[in-house]
């Protein structure tokens, strides 16, 4: 397989994109951006859409997903085939996360999201005697999806199921590096799927700005923490709730007494995997230092040995590729700039550290002794690089790993259980691993989602759904000839039982819901008496 230069840079032309293998610079085909007229008609389309899919109940709607499901089960040679065609990535990295993940989610919801979206029962207190309480989780009604190019049926298919199961419609648009043209459109029409649940619509940012002005009920926004922060101000004219899901720099902690052989191996997938273009992907890595040198010198063997484009003989990939090219050029560039600036600061590349000839490969990369004062410690790298640094004790290695604009994701390793959770219980993330990385993605019943810098807002797992419903809150009392004794007609009478119907109830003294009863029954007395 050789990498050439591209002819062209991957960008949006004026009214279209065109889209190449990262591989080898081929050009694969050109989509036009969507013009206004169809970004509005997307919307009405949608909005239609959108009340039928609310008349579906939670199992009509996951019946749907399901035939999604067999689509993608029977499908997922070609599916990996144009994941792999516009990303470069490994077809295993394309067959655990674009379809295993995917199908797992169907699944997962398919078992569990009636019980999830079910009408809640919640307790009445006392004092509201003879009511009931309710939550009752609703649809919003059309859902945005702006997506990026590092997992592009992943990141797109996972948001929607979560979106579509609580009753929306979706229009998602793909990023302009990946937007896999008509592969979605074949998936809703060939399976048979709920006609309109999902549109696709082409474009990059100017595109998404555009489809942000049409007033969605929601926008899930999946990218950079720039452009997420642009999309929020936008949203925020309309007051549209937006979830971000942003960048990450995400930290491994490596206490002394863990099994070596595992953490490396760890780090290696964690930090390589898809070419390190995973938010969530290990780009620290903090190593108490006893075990630092240890550590340095069985990842560096063990990181020669990851195979990589350049380095095999066999032409193609049957699946036993480690880890692919990198997707876009300016990602490359970026990673090779966070490189050299380490290396002139002072840092050790123990590994790799170079772009493979003139393509999108980058060499598995280990660098050593980073510091604060390089781009690589701080800046989001999104590429195979693992910056490595040494800590003393406990204390440092949470300050260090918290000392960071983002928090997405985060892994501690340790023999040591307790403190694996009390270190995870203080770092800043979303999301964290104990002895494992990129481990909670894998469970389809966890949430998913950032803090600070990375985001806010959760899918995946029960939050995945309440997140895209309108959560209502009902309170049902019966039709009565009583009135509420709060009501108007104000009287000091009942100003001076209120009062004391809460110093009452609140006193905390044996009886005190007893007693305030008591002088709730006087204060219905005196609402059949005083009314308007
Ligand atoms: P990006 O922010 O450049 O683009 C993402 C999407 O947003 C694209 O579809 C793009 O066309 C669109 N877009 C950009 N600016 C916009 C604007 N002002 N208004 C509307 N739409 C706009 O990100 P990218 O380069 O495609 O993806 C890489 C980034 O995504 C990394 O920072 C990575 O960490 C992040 N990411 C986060 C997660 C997560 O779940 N937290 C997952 C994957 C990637």
């Amino acid at each position: 397989m050789s990498a050439v230069v591209r002819e062209t840079p991957m960008r949006e032309a004026v009214g279209s994109i065109e889209v190449r293998d990262p591989r080898t610079g081929d050009w694969l085909y050109t989509v036009p951006s969507a013009t206004q007229e169809q970004i509005t008609e997307a919307f009405e389309t949608a909005h239609t859409a959108s009340r039928a899919v609310r008349a579906m109940s939670v199992r009509q709607r996951l019946d749907e997903l399901v035939k999604i499901k067999r689509y993608v089960l029977e499908n997922k040679e070609h599916i990996i085939d144009r994941v792999v065609s516009e990303t470069g990535k490994s077809r295993m990295d394309a067959l655990m996360s674009e379809i295993f993940a995917v199908l797992d989610v169907i699944d997962y919801y398919d078992k569990n999201a009636e019980r999830v979206l079910a009408d809640q029962v919640v307790k009445t207190p006392v004092l509201l005697f003879g009511k009931k309480s309710r939550i009752y989780y609703e649809p919003m009604g059309t859902v945005l999806m702006i997506t990026p190019w590092n997992y592009p049926f992943h990141l797109t298919i996972i948001p929607f199921i979560c979106a579509f199961t609580a009753g929306n419609a979706v229009i998602t648009k793909p990023s302009e590096y990946t937007p896999l043209r008509g592969l979605l459109e074949d998936i809703v029409d060939k399976s048979g799927f709920v006609r309109n649940g999902l549109q696709v619509v082409y474009g990059g940012k100017d595109t998404g700005r555009a489809l942000v002005d049409q007033r969605p009920d929601k926008i899930i926004f999946t990218g950079s923490t720039r452009a997420g922060k642009q999309v929020m101000a936008q949203a925020a004219q309309y007051l549209i709730p937006v979830e971000l899901e942003l960048g990450g720099k995400d930290p491994m902690i490596v206490f002394d007494d863990v099994n070596i052989d595992r953490a490396v191996n760890g780090a290696i997938w964690g930090g390589m995997t898809n070419s390190g273009q995973t938010c969530t992907a290990v780009e620290r890595v903090f190593v108490q230092e006893r075990v630092y040198d240890q550590f340095l010198n069985a990842l560096k063997q063990k990181i020669e040995r990851v195979s990589t484009p350049s380095k095999r003989q066999a032409a193609s990939d049957c699946g036993d590729l480690d880890m692919g090219c990198m997707t876009t050029d300016f990602q490359v560039d970026i990673v090779d700039k966070q490189v050299r600036d380490a290396e002139a600061k002072g840092a050790r590349i123990v590994s790799g550290g170079h772009r493979v000839g003139q393509g999108l490969e980058y060499q598995p990369t280990v660098i050593a002794d980073v510091d604060d004062s390089m781009a690589v410690a701080r800046e989001e790298t999104f590429g195979p690089v693992l910056a490595i640094r040494k800590f003393s004790d406990e204390a440092e290695a949470v300050r260090l790993a918290n000392d960071s604009p983002y928090g997405l994701n985060s892994s501690v390793w340790t023999d040591d259980l307790a403190r694996g959770e009390r270190v995870a219980r203080r770092l800043e993330t979303g999301n964290c691993s104990i002895n494992n990385v990129l481990a909670t993605q894998a469970n389809a019943a966890l949430p998913f989602g950032g803090v600070k810098e990375s985001g806010f807002g959760r899918y995946k797992g029960a939050h995945g759904l309440h997140s895209f419903s309108n959560v209502k809150s009902v309170m049902i009392d019966k039709n009565s000839p009583m009135i509420e004794l709060n009501w108007y007609p104000y009287t000091k009478e009942k100003y001076q039982l209120f009062s004391k119907l809460i110093d009452t109830a609140f006193s905390g003294r044996p009886l005190a819901t007893l007693k305030a009863l008591l002088i709730g029954v006087k204060l219905q007395g005196l609402g059949k008496k005083q009314r308007l």
